[in-house]
């Protein structure tokens, strides 16, 4: 298995490579071996696995995954990294990168368009931080689901979504998450394990995709757009989050909160995921759409 992870290497690529750090990218390169062989041992991949990795940057996750999983697919948007990434691995045989834009890319198409068909398909990235939230659901909404997830986000990321119903960190985001994944924060990692260092610590979490969503609802689609719309507007009533997403009438929202068992002066933040999916339903079942 290849480290790709000492400083040397970093500092001696980003040299020769025309390669330099951009902060809008969220690149802070792992330089510790013992953490990246830890989170790719988080993930333990096997020779019958196929391994999505977004952003992997000069390669410290990469080196790893390419001695244990059947095949690596890495996406990576930066020119110049791909390119220090191709060289370093160029007898891997079972690396394939695309230099690709993962928000903007057909990730179950990559997975699953080819020929090659492999045991179970998983992901792993140590993730660019300012597209945290959307890469999540991109890679919680690919069909059929991924086995395991393990990411590196920031530690308030991880606190955020292990927070309680109505507490500070509570927010559409847990909600929704929750909905489609199980979630766990395996163990935390400073931010001098970057180079360069970056203002907060991190974390590594696992998900695992749902097979079934741990509450039933009518409509997964419904459910989404509940949590999101109970959370639109801070500090107000659900009534008038409701009423104003859904483009609906006051009393009519009111009655359906009502419906629910829910005071319509509750706020959004205080619900579990078994309100919103009663919730959801009686939206549903009323004909209420976005
Ligand atoms: N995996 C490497 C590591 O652990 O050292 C790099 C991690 S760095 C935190 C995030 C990486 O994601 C960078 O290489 C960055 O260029 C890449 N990246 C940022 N936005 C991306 C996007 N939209 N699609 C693909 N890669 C992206």
């Amino acid at each position: 298995m290849k480290d790709l992870t000492s400083p040397s290497y970093i500092s001696e690529n980003i040299r020769k490579s025309g390669f330099f750090f951009k902060k809008n990218l969220g690149q802070n390169f792992l330089k510790e071996s013992a953490v990246a062989q830890k989170i790719v041992g988080s993930l333990e991949p096997t020779g019958d696995e196929c391994v999505l990795e977004i952003g992997p940057g000069f390669g410290a996750l990469t080196g790893f995954l390419c001695g244990s999983a059947g095949k690596v697919i890495a996406v990576e948007i930066d020119h110049f990294a791909a390119g220090v990434l191709r060289e370093a691995l160029e007898d891997e045989e079972n690396l394939e990168i695309l230099e690709q834009d993962a928000l903007r890319t057909d990730l179950a198409g990559l997975l699953y368009g080819t020929e090659e068909s492999y045991g179970s398909y998983k992901a792993i990235s140590n993730l660019p931080y300012n597209i945290t939230s959307p890469l999540i659901m991109r890679l919680l909404e690919i069909k059929p689901r991924l086995s395991s997830i393990i990411l590196m986000v920031q530690r308030e990321v991880a606190d955020r979504l292990a927070a309680p119903a109505g507490g500070k960190d509570y927010s559409s985001f847990t909600a929704q998450v929750r909905f489609l994944a199980e979630c766990e924060k395996l163990f935390d990692v400073s931010k001098n394990s970057f180079m360069p260092v970056p203002g907060v610590d991190s974390a590594v979490i696992r998900l695992i995709p749902r097979e079934a969503p741990p509450v039933s609802v009518k409509s997964e689609t419904m459910m989404m757009d509940m949590i999101k719309a109970s959370f639109s507007m801070r500090r107000k009533t659900l009534a008038n989050c409701l009423s104003s997403y859904f483009r609906a009438e006051r009393g009519t929202v009111s009655d359906l909160i009502e419906s629910a068992g829910i005071a319509p002066s509750a706020r959004g933040e205080t619900l579990d995921l078994e309100d919103f999916a009663r919730l959801a339903d009686a939206f549903h079942g009323a004909g209420i759409r976005r």
